[in-house]
């Protein structure tokens, strides 16, 4: 994965008429989070292992949702590249929750069918749902190949790119080539769970 180059340093001025007065309130709704009291501090940022990655970084998005900028937020590379792992939750002295907040953000853009900021890895997303319906665990291997066909085509970049490592993590039983499930029942309750979310339909 690239550096990427920070968005907030664009020329491109922000429009007032872009701003949409209810989105902090929608959030602040969902996520349990009132992101008014953010202090635009850089702590979560300065934390995050994905900041060099991402467009805005977790800050800038909260700012984004401040400022109402729906849109921008929304498209963002950060909410994809975002790993969930809290540190930003752990670390910032106001206490906002920013990995629900970035749940939230995710599920809105899908459900709203804006393009995702980062292609390759809500395919990775998609993969890993489709994955985990079939089985009720995600197959890694299987996870893997729907990926690759997915972002690569059936081209043999796709299937040899990994090959050596992939060879080796069968060898240590990293990998299994065939899927281990759960009950039919939990199999049915794990696909009315994902089916619910707006992945589905995108
Ligand atoms: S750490 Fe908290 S208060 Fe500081 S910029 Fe991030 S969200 Fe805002
Ligand atoms: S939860 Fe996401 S935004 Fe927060 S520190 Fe982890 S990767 Fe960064």
């Amino acid at each position: 994965m690239e550096r990427e180059p920070k968005k907030f340093s664009s020329p491109e001025p922000i429009k007032v008429s872009d701003s949409d007065p209810h989105f902090s309130k929608e959030v602040a709704k969902v996520a349990g989070t009132d992101l008014n009291a953010c202090l635009t501090c850089m702590s979560c940022s300065g934390g995050c292992p994905m900041y060099q990655y991402m467009d805005y970084g977790p800050h800038g998005v909260m700012r984004l949702i401040v400022l109402g900028l729906k849109k921008e937020a929304l498209t963002s590379n950060t909410i994809w590249r975002c790993l969930g792992c809290h540190t930003c939750a752990a670390v910032c002295p106001m206490a906002i929750n920013i990995a629900s907040v970035m749940d939230y953000l995710r599920q809105e853009c899908l459900t709203e069918k804006l393009p995702v900021g980062d292609k390759p890895l809500w395919e990775f997303h998609r993969c890993m749902m489709n994955t985990a319906r079939r089985h009720g665990r995600v197959h890694k291997v299987e996870l893997m190949t729907e990926h690759k066909i997915r972002t690569m085509g059936l081209g043999p970049k796709a299937w040899f790119q990994d090959a050596i490592i992939g060879q080796k993590m069968i060898l240590m039983g990293k990998l299994h080539v065939m899927p281990s499930r759960i009950m039919s029942t939990g199999r049915a309750q794990v696909r009315k769970i994902l089916d619910a979310g707006p992945w589905k339909n995108y």
